[in-house]
Parts: structure tokens; sequence; C-alpha cells
């Protein structure tokens, strides 16, 4: 995959399998709860997966946790939900790579049959939402920087502490402000958290560097 495809191809399937190996269990499960977030406008079952993938992000994913979310879809298995909940059980078996990818394909599945026309052909459909929510929590795997801990003023960590705890993301601009007054010349960073157009979720790449999580 290019930089190019990466930021203006919309194949979610594809992106995940460029960097899934590299990402941590915490932001993959972030991955599907940002796609079940975007899913729960459609579908209440999705709200309440999001929140329990939000859960299980935070803390080690172990056979327990594993168990308590594969319980937890055995409740939801019912309406639009099931057959996404049979396949999430079947790929969290594996990692949560396997669960994310399963996840991904399933709503990029639902997403395609609601969106667009059935006799559009597979390949021309777009999964924009998806790819959007990658992107959010991955960032641009092409040009990583490290982020200069010269940045974290007190300022800057209060204000993305905040944010994140909130959920504030309209605050964004706020804090492209303060990391501008603390020095920070990363352009894609401070364009990420001023952007108008940006859809941010739990796991936002900005914030996750600021706070040193992966
Ligand atoms: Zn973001």
């Amino acid at each position: 995959m290019t930089e190019a495809e990466w930021l203006h191809h919309d194949e979610p399937d594809a992106m995940l399998e460029f960097v899934g190996k590299r990402l941590a269990d915490r932001k993959l499960l972030l991955i599907v709860c940002g796609c079940c977030r975007v899913r729960s406008t459609y579908e209440s079952g999705a709200a309440y997966m999001a929140e329990m993938f939000e859960k299980a992000a935070d803390r080690s994913v172990d056979a327990h946790a594993k168990m308590s979310m594969m319980s937890t879809f055995n409740e939801l298995m019912q309406g639009n939900m099931l057959t996404f909940a049979l396949r999430a059980m079947s790929g969290s078996e594996g990692s949560c790579l396997s669960l994310a990818r399963t996840a991904i394909g399933m709503i990029r599945q639902l997403e395609q049959q609601q969106a667009t026309p059935p006799e559009t052909p597979v390949a021309a459909r777009k999964c924009v939402n998806q790819a959007s929510v990658v992107r959010e929590i991955v960032g641009n795997p092409f040009s990583l920087h490290e982020f200069d801990p010269q940045w974290r003023t007190s300022t800057v960590h209060d204000l993305t502490v905040t944010i994140d705890d909130e959920r504030s993301w309209q605050k964004l601009p706020i804090l492209a402000d303060a990391l501008e007054d603390a020095g920070c010349d990363n352009t894609e960073m401070l364009d990420h958290s001023r952007s108008e157009h940006a859809v941010h979720h739990r796991g936002c790449w900005v914030i996750d560097s600021i706070l040193g999580r992966h």
C-alpha cells in the first residue's frame, strides 16, 4: 500500500492488513469500537457493542476478557446483529486482529447493503466510514513522528486528558493552539486537530500520541 492509497482510498480491509500486525490490541479494539459507533445510528445493538469494545480496550485482553465479550455477544444475538455477533465471536477466538477483521468486514457488508444498489460490484463500493475510523485511530503510518515530550506541557496534558475523558472533540482546535504554544511543529497533528471535517473517536491518534498510548 502506498501513502496516497492510505490517505485517499477507502478500503478498510486492505488498510487493516497493512498495519494490523503492528497495532496493539487496544488500538484494534478501538477501531472496532469506532466502526460500531458509526453503525449505531442504524442499529441500537451497535451502540452497546461500541461501549463493550471501548471498555475492553482499556484493560488487557486476556482469556477472561474475551469470554466476557463473547457472553455479551450472546446477549446481543437478535435482529440485524445476529450474523455480526456470530462472526465476531468466531473472530474473538483468535486475536484482536482477527476480531477487528471480522467486525470491519461485517459492518462494511451491512453498510454496503443499505447504502448502495445490490447490483453494484463489490469492488466498486467504497467503505468511507470504516476507512475513516482506521485513519482516525492509526494516523498516517507513512509519516509517524515521535511526539517531543517538550510539547507535553501541563496545559497540553490537562487539556488532552479532559478532551479524552469528556469526549469533547470540539475542543481539539484549542488543543492545537496549546500545542503550537508549546513549540509543536507537526503539521499533520495540528491540521488533524483543527480539521472541520474530521470525525474523532476514542483512540484518536493525536490524543494517543500526546498521552503516549499505543
Ligand atoms: Zn482524531
